[in-house]
């Protein structure tokens, strides 16, 4: 009997593995900056030395390959900054994908421009080029390309469009810190690249964010929009002196992210790698009994893919595999057998209750006079009624967890498997 009845669980009694994750040198980093006094980028440093959130910047665009790397208190505002140094307001349309978190859309409307929900590819759940070519128009200035979960959005494709039109490129990889494309980290190929360093991100710190570009003008103006107008004093500054100079190019907002976050990140950015390692070899063992269950598989991932982050694991199903339930009902009884939490996909935007630009006034002038007639998101929903997914703490434990795993899907598949249907061979795990 399934757990969800009231069976016994495929799992009882052993803890899944913990996130985010820290130890004492995470302390060390964070009393360091707390005994600093220096508490913001904005504050003074009695003993002198670049902020934090300065070296994490720097250390964050080594990672990714970009020449350039702002510090923000969330992924949210990175967007924000980015849509606002490509010069993106009002009268301006963003191309944004219908199946990702809503921060997106909301910083397309916060900009004053008219976020353009799209469609994306059913398998990926990514943009695609064609995508974004259908919508197009004089008014487009930017297409904000997601890539999602466990995968990416064909990069190289949408940046030779964007190269065509002359469309400015941001790529969100808030799901995909460090994942490579021909050896060569996501965020670097559009003009900007953004990241959340949210708590459940695989790079975290409760609350922050980032963007990366080699583009010194972008930088500098993303700079001063995510500190009050303010850059930085040219050199590491002296006992006493601030850090932050008002250049006053353009007029900024404050996203600035925290010195005690920086801590955090500065400690934490140096364990990502071996992470992303450990991740890797329990999704190949998830992928090779998924390859073994018919109408069972995992997200496809482009062959450019060289190194991949795990977000969200997601594995697809065929329609009819788990009979007539719904992606809901069958993430609860496999939530129920593992004691960690399976999940449907958030339902696409078009559909979302996160995304409600009517509630603001200064919004729903916006969106109100979008012509959203004719668009149809099949692909999304196809996505969105067809996977389930997996925290990326999931895969930092043992093998042991995967064997939990594959034998929570036989068991709910069997009970959910339509009356009739021949039983399927048992698979070794
Ligand atoms: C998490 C996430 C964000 C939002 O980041 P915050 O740090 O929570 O503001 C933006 N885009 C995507 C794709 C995300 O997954």
């Amino acid at each position: 009997m399934l757990a969800v009845e009231g069976g016994a669980p495929i799992r009882a009694g052993r803890a899944w593995p913990v996130w985010p994750q820290y130890d004492a040198g995470t302390e060390r980093e964070l009393l360091a900056a707390l005994r600093s006094s220096r508490w913001s980028v904005s504050w003074y440093a009695p003993a002198g030395g670049k902020s934090r959130e300065r070296r994490f910047a720097a250390e964050f665009a080594r990672y990714t390959g970009a020449a350039y790397g702002v510090s923000v208190d969330h992924g949210s505002s990175a967007l924000v900054i980015a849509l606002e140094a490509l010069g993106v307001g009002p009268g301006d349309e963003v191309i944004v994908p219908a199946l990702t978190w809503v921060a997106p859309a909301t910083a397309v409307l916060r900009v004053g421009a008219l976020p353009v929900l799209v469609d994306v590819d059913r398998g990926t759940g990514c943009l695609t080029a064609d995508h974004v070519r259908g919508a197009l128009s004089e008014r487009t200035r930017a297409v904000i390309a997601v890539h999602l979960a466990c995968t990416a959005a064909r990069v190289d494709e949408l940046a030779a469009l964007a190269g065509e039109t002359g469309v400015a490129l941001i790529e969100d990889c808030s799901q995909a810190h460090g994942t490579r494309w021909n050896g060569r980290a996501l965020g670097t190929f559009g003009d900007i690249g953004v990241f959340s360093l949210g708590a459940a991100k695989t790079l975290a710190a409760g609350e922050a964010g980032a963007a990366v570009t080699d583009d010194p003008a972008l930088y500098r103006r993303m700079l001063m929009l995510r500190a009050d107008s303010r850059g930085y004093l040219a050199d590491a500054p002296r006992p006493g002196e601030y850090e932050l100079v008002e250049d006053c190019e353009i007029m900024g907002g404050n996203y600035c992210m925290s010195e005690l976050t920086a801590g955090v990140l500065l400690d934490q950015l140096p364990r990502l790698d071996a992470q992303h390692a450990h991740r890797a070899v329990r999704a190949g063992e998830l992928e090779a009994g998924l390859a073994a269950r018919p109408g069972l598989s995992a997200i496809p991932v482009p062959a450019q893919v060289d190194r991949r982050a795990v977000y969200e694991y997601g594995i697809r199903f065929e329609p009819g595999v788990f009979g007539a339930a719904p992606v809901e009902r069958v993430a609860a009884a496999l939530t129920a057998e593992l004691g960690t939490k399976v999940y449907p996909p958030r339902p696409p935007l078009h559909r979302s209750a996160l995304l409600r630009p009517r509630t603001k006034a200064r919004f729903a002038r916006i969106w109100d006079g979008a012509d959203t007639s004719g668009r149809t998101f099949a692909g999304a929903d196809h996505y969105r009624e067809h996977t389930l997914l997996l925290h990326h703490s999931v895969l930092l434990g043992e093998r042991g967890d995967i064997d939990d795993l594959l034998a929570a899907l036989d068991k709910v598949r069997a009970a959910y498997r339509p009356r009739g249907a021949a039983p399927e061979q048992e698979v070794a795990v």
